[in-house]
């Protein structure tokens, strides 16, 4: 593969595809387009890989997807190897999975941080696109690919009076690098959105006073987080690989909490229960079917050790 450096202040001679983003898309891509025997280049504006995880390290920023759902598929070895702590992955534990991912997959002699895209023309004669940066180089490449993220330009609200504003002020997805201390100030939160809602524990623990500031209350459920079972997960991921079921994941949900689950009216619970065979043959345990009203609800224990 030539070395596909893009900071030169001539322009180099064109590349496969650029990547704009090193978030788990843009990790992703480079992957799979080296895989394809393509020279890659992922332009990256944050100081270091990782994208929505990279930059949102308020305190309590964590998944509120189950951490096995929020995880690559694309290597049953990566899966099998893995092994997340909590079924809600804190932001510290998927940033530690993506630098993994970066670094399993060699992925990192492809990306170029600390780059901020500003410019992509495609010029329709040449059928190349001309990539400029904040830098002021210029890449050209048959393939641009924007990995760049739909949450990843944070709105810093115009305030009138916040420029003068003479305490400390931080927004969730700017968050410093450094731990932040409120032990003992006053703070207030704007917004309790999906953030809001993370972080406000947090700060009220700490801060002498706490006020939050909303404007409209979202549905919010605990989320019950805990240590990962291992055991029940082992299950679930060796029998993943190379079984085709939209249903499988709504099938096995139940076992993420506990090896024994009731499964009541789950559309296509016929292959699910095909599938759940072939556990049973690999895992031992049992499934029952009860059947009542029109209802089926199947009880499956599995003897995972
Ligand atoms: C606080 C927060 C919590 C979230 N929680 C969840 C969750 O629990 N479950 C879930 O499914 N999803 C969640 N998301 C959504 C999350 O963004 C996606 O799951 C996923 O991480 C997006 O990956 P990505 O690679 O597409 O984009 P990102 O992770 O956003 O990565 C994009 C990268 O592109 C870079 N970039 C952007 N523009 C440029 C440019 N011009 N030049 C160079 N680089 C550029 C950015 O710096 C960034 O690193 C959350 C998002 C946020 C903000």
């Amino acid at each position: 593969m030539k070395n596909t450096t893009a900071t030169q202040s001539t322009t180099p001679s064109p590349i496969d595809a650029v990547i704009v983003g090193a978030g788990f898309a843009g990790l992703y891509s480079v992957h799979k387009l080296r895989g394809l025997g393509l020279n890659v280049q992922v332009l990256e504006a944050g100081s270091d890989i990782g994208g929505t995880w990279f930059w949102n390290r308020y305190p309590g920023a964590q998944c509120d997807v189950e951490s096995l759902e929020y995880s690559y598929g694309f290597s049953d070895a990566l899966q099998q190897e893995w092994e997340w702590p909590t079924r809600f992955a804190s932001q510290p534990e998927i940033l530690r999975y993506i630098n993994h991912v970066a670094d399993r997959f060699d992925l990192r002699r492809n990306i170029k941080l600390s780059t901020r895209v500003t410019q992509a023309h495609y010029d329709e004669k040449s059928m190349l696109w001309s990539i400029v940066t904040d830098a002021g180089d210029r890449v050209t490449a048959k393939y641009c690919i924007m990995a760049s993220g739909n949450l990843s330009l944070p709105r810093v609200p115009k305030f009138p009076g916040l420029d003068q504003f003479k305490g400390n002020w931080y927004h969730t997805g700017l968050w410093p690098h450094e731990p932040i201390d409120f032990t003992g100030l006053r703070v207030g939160v704007i917004g309790t959105g999906a953030s809001g809602i993370q972080l406000i524990p947090i700060v009220a623990r700490q801060a002498k006073h706490l006020h939050v500031f909303q404007r409209t209350p979202n549905f919010t459920v605990p989320a019950c987080n805990g240590p990962a079972d291992k055991k029940v997960e082992i299950s679930v991921t060796s029998t993943g690989a190379g079984i085709e079921s939209e249903n499988l994941s709504k099938l096995f949900e139940p076992f993420y909490r506990t090896p024994e689950a009731r499964v009541s009216n789950i559309p296509g619970v016929g292959l699910g229960l095909s599938v759940v065979k072939s556990i049973l043959d690999m895992h031992g345990g049992e499934v029952k079917a009860e059947s009542s009203e029109g209802t089926s609800t199947f009880i499956i224990r599995l003897d995972v050790v």
